[in-house]
């Protein structure tokens, strides 16, 4: 994580702030932040930011002068979103957000950079640590650490993924752990393998894209994987909308939860369903509900598709699923 820091100029003591899922003292107490590191980090919780509490939030980062943000996509999508609609300044000592944990969407880049003015730099990990990646300042493909662990793409047929471009199961060995070894670990997680060296200069293997977690992919009538992180939605469609979220528990349809503006019409329900239906293509139906409010996970974060069906990704596995069975093996 440092030498993946170092490339966007972190420095050990730079002042940070964290929004990464931490509960901070108690909102009963309006409190919502703490200081750590000898006072270079500011620790802020991600499940007390609300339109009421983010005022607070923003002039106390403004406060803080911090040189780097840490986030989940999520959580820094929240704040920053808030600070577009109500026309708030970027923070000026900001150099760069740094992103890890969740997949970051296009558009959760595009409106980071514009809510805080620099770039967003995005890394890859998992808790098993068997792989690491991240970006550098010339591009967005994720450099693979080979010295912390071996990755592989796999594709759907078993075998190892030959072209730039293609989709395959993140399977790492990693090179750290000397008591519990992880040797072709399956992840889980699906990436695009990218055509390298990257103009940066360094020679680390390249992945395009990381597209996420397997169980994040809606499965369309003919049992093929949509990614969330492809679909091409129109974000003017949500202008009206304050939460959202994808879920699925039959194949070929799927439900978005909607939590509406006060604002919010018939014609942005009309221009919320042809977006989403348009994005999802002719194999899966799409269905509007609205809620109340959408919950955050137990680890604070905000997940924007909630899949209830178990996906696999080699094809075997998945051709059980299309035939209605769940007795998949793990
Ligand atoms: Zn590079």
């Amino acid at each position: 994580m440092k030498t993946q820091w170092d490339r966007v100029g972190y420095r050990f003591g730079d002042k940070c702030v964290v929004l990464r899922g931490y509960i901070v003292g108690s909102a009963r107490d309006a409190v919502y932040w703490k200081k750590t590191l000898f006072g270079r980090w500011l620790l802020m919780s991600s499940h007390h930011m609300t339109e009421e509490t983010l005022p607070a939030y923003i002039s106390e980062i403004r406060r803080f002068k911090p040189r780097f943000i840490q986030s989940y996509p999520s959580t820094a999508a929240l704040l920053a979103r808030y600070m577009t609609e109500h026309g708030i300044d970027p923070f000026p000592t900001v150099r760069a957000v740094l992103c890890g944990s969740e997949n970051l969407y296009p558009w959760q880049r595009s409106l980071l950079e514009e809510a805080f003015g620099c770039r967003v730099f995005s890394w890859y990990g998992n808790s098993e640590q068997t792989v690491l990646a991240g970006e550098c300042e010339e591009s967005t493909h994720y450099h693979i650490f080979p010295e912390y662990g071996i990755v592989e793409l796999i594709g759907r047929d078993g075998r190892p993924v030959a072209n730039p471009g293609e989709l395959g199961e993140v399977v790492a060995t990693n090179l750290t752990n000397y008591v519990c070894p992880l040797i072709r670990y399956r992840t889980m997680d699906l990436a695009t393998a990218a055509q390298g060296p990257c103009t940066c200069g360094r020679h680390y293997p390249l992945l395009e894209r990381v597209e996420g977690r397997i169980q994040d992919f809606i499965v369309t009538g003919k049992g093929e994987l949509l990614s969330g992180i492809t679909m091409n939605i129109d974000t003017d469609a949500f202008d009206n909308v304050k939460q959202f979220q994808f879920y699925q528990e039959k194949v070929g349809e799927v439900v978005l939860n909607v939590v509406r503006k006060p604002a919010f019409g018939d014609s942005d329900a009309e221009y919320l369903y042809r977006e989403v239906s348009r994005s999802c293509g002719d194999d899966v139906t799409v269905t509007i509900r609205y809620v109340d409010n959408i919950p955050l996970t137990t680890r604070g974060k905000y997940r924007y598709f909630v899949q209830n069906l178990p996906v696999h990704f080699g094809e075997r596995e998945m051709a059980k699923i299309e035939h209605g069975s769940s007795d998949i093996p793990a």
